[in-house]
């Protein structure tokens, strides 16, 4: 059979007067008036959790029942259940269900979820449709397409009177998957690149993303998807890691979120080999301390709108977002006067086209404000625009640009996660060898980076010496903004295990193979 061809779905401008602004203003306006939303997970329980809009203390997007430790273990159980039928579903049938989740989320959801992804998660309408429309659409599209290439991927020699031939099996057990809030599309990578695969998924989304995380689940539901594949389970993160950790049948862990929480859930899953009845798969996405980096011939104007729009984009709150600069002296003023006129003209508020929204939580709140105070504070660091926060009625912080002439300073080197970024001026002479070095070995992270340069050598040298510093590397582009299909994403060391969301290597995390030959 033919699998749909690929492409990438478009974006939308959602331009004054347009039919479009029209649906997702009614779509947004409905939601709001039928807010907070009822969720229990598979059983009735009672409503003790909350999803509150970062916009205003006031408003909630959902109640929920957590998860209990009995309700985990009836979802495990359910999902092995369901899991033998799913694992005989041929491709094509799993694919049929994709493609029509795929339609279903370009028809009568497209603007349910994009209203679900702002007002819960605090995106403007851009933000919503290159996230829960495009890029969720685009994995919903590519994920049976690559799946059928491991499929077809077969031993290549058969002796005489032999048939050789490689089942693509989903892994032993169950998928133990949980999703971050600052993508609706990555909590679909999480469930979706398992399930093409015939595996059962049992899904912990973050409490910043319960509501838009349930329409994705009852989308999959409407598409087709049969009931206890994939189980739905907000609850506590331990608690419910606690449980699922108590059985043997966890295949897989699939991850994104904190540095920390992935390292931590590595450590105990290697701390009981002994335990498992296979050895899990561990695939995370993490943290990042993303860089750009200017050589002499930049074009100046281009790497600073570019570094606004990838330093401040949904506040700053995405794992591949801009937090260091690195900027020749010669280049300096130029530089900092762009970005920061630049940057003082984004607007702020709760209106759907305003660029900057409030961050997610209280504790996000927290942990950036309080960067933003210590800066002030720091003899080091030049505040140049923002430093403004204000929670008096949402989490709102002014987009800020720092300079500091300690390239090893915490603003340089530690993973902020919201609206702030910190340039670091060089002498033009440093390009090479030690601003290199210092790029590479100064954070953890190693998840995207840029290089703006006209000068080809400048190019090369920087490509080839900065190998290891980003899994996704950009030439004279931002660091963020990575499409399914085009730019595999993911970075290694403290950034997570660069498995690419949205690609065959990613699947083949989640197959395990049986190798059959046949005589004749
Ligand atoms: N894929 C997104 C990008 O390239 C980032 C995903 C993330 O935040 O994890 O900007």
């Amino acid at each position: 059979f033919n699998l749909l061809p690929l492409s990438n779905e478009p974006f939308v401008a959602y331009g004054p007067g347009s039919e479009e602004r029209a649906a997702l203003e009614s779509a947004l306006g409905l939601m709001k008036k039928e807010a907070p939303f009822q969720i229990h997970p598979n059983v009735v329980g009672n409503l003790t959790e909350s999803q509150a809009m970062p916009w205003e203390h006031s408003l909630k997007i959902a109640d929920y029942s957590t998860a209990d430790k009995a309700l985990v273990k009836k979802a495990i159980d359910g999902a092995l259940a369901a899991k033998k039928a799913w694992c005989k579903t041929p491709l094509h049938d799993r694919a049929a269900i994709f493609y029509r989740a795929a339609a279903l989320l370009q028809g009568p959801y497209r603007y349910k979820m994009m209203a679900a992804t702002m007002l819960g998660q605090g995106k403007n309408a851009y933000q919503a449709d290159i996230d829960c429309a495009a890029e969720t659409i685009d994995f919903l599209k590519t994920f049976p397409a690559l799946a059928d290439q491991l499929f077809k991927n077969q031993p290549p020699i058969n002796a005489p009177n032999v048939w050789n031939r490689t089942e693509v099996r989903p892994l032993d057990g169950f998928v133990y998957a949980i999703s971050p809030f600052n993508f609706t599309a990555l909590a679909a990578n999480i469930v979706l690149a398992p399930l093409i695969l015939g595996n059962v998924v049992i899904w912990k989304p973050s409490p910043g993303a319960v509501y838009s995380s349930w329409l994705f689940n009852h989308l999959m539901i409407e598409a087709g998807l049969p009931p206890g594949v994939l189980q739905f389970l907000p609850g506590d993160a331990v608690e419910v890691t606690e449980e699922v950790f108590s059985s043997r049948d966890l295949g897989a862990l699939h991850f994104t979120g904190s540095t920390a929480v992935f390292k931590s859930l590595s450590a105990r899953i290697g701390g009981k080999m002994e335990f498992w009845r296979s050895y899990p798969r561990i695939v995370g996405e993490t943290g990042g301390k993303n860089f750009h980096l200017l050589h002499l011939t930049a074009d100046v104007r281009n790497a600073a709108l570019k570094s606004v729009r990838a330093a401040f984009e949904y506040q700053g709150q995405k794992c591949s977002a801009l937090s260091r600069i690195y900027v020749p002296a010669s280049l300096a003023e130029e530089f900092k006067a762009v970005i920061v006129e630049a940057t003082e003209t984004l607007t702020m508020g709760s209106a759907f086209t305003d660029f900057i929204g409030p961050v997610i939580s209280r504790s996000a709140y927290d942990r950036v404000s309080g960067y933003i105070k210590d800066a002030k504070s720091s003899a080091d660091v030049t505040v140049l625009a923002g430093g403004v926060c204000d929670d008096s009625k949402g989490f709102y912080i002014r987009p800020t640009v720092l300079e500091t002439k300690d390239p090893l300073s915490k603003f340089m080197t530690e993973e902020i996660f919201g609206p702030v970024v910190c340039i670091h001026v060089y002498d033009d002479a440093d390009f090479g060898p030690k601003i290199f070095k210092l790029i590479d070995e100064s954070t953890q992270y190693a998840l995207s980076g840029a290089v703006f340069a006209k000068s080809r050598a400048a190019i090369i040298e920087a490509t080839e010496e900065l190998r290891f510093s980003a899994g996704n590397f950009y030439i004279n582009d931002q660091c963020t903004g990575a499409m399914p299909g085009q730019q595999p994403f993911g970075g290694s060391r403290s950034s997570g295990t660069n498995d690419k969301a949205g690609t065959a290597g990613l699947l083949t995390r989640f197959m395990s193979q049986r190798t059959i030959k046949e005589t004749f």
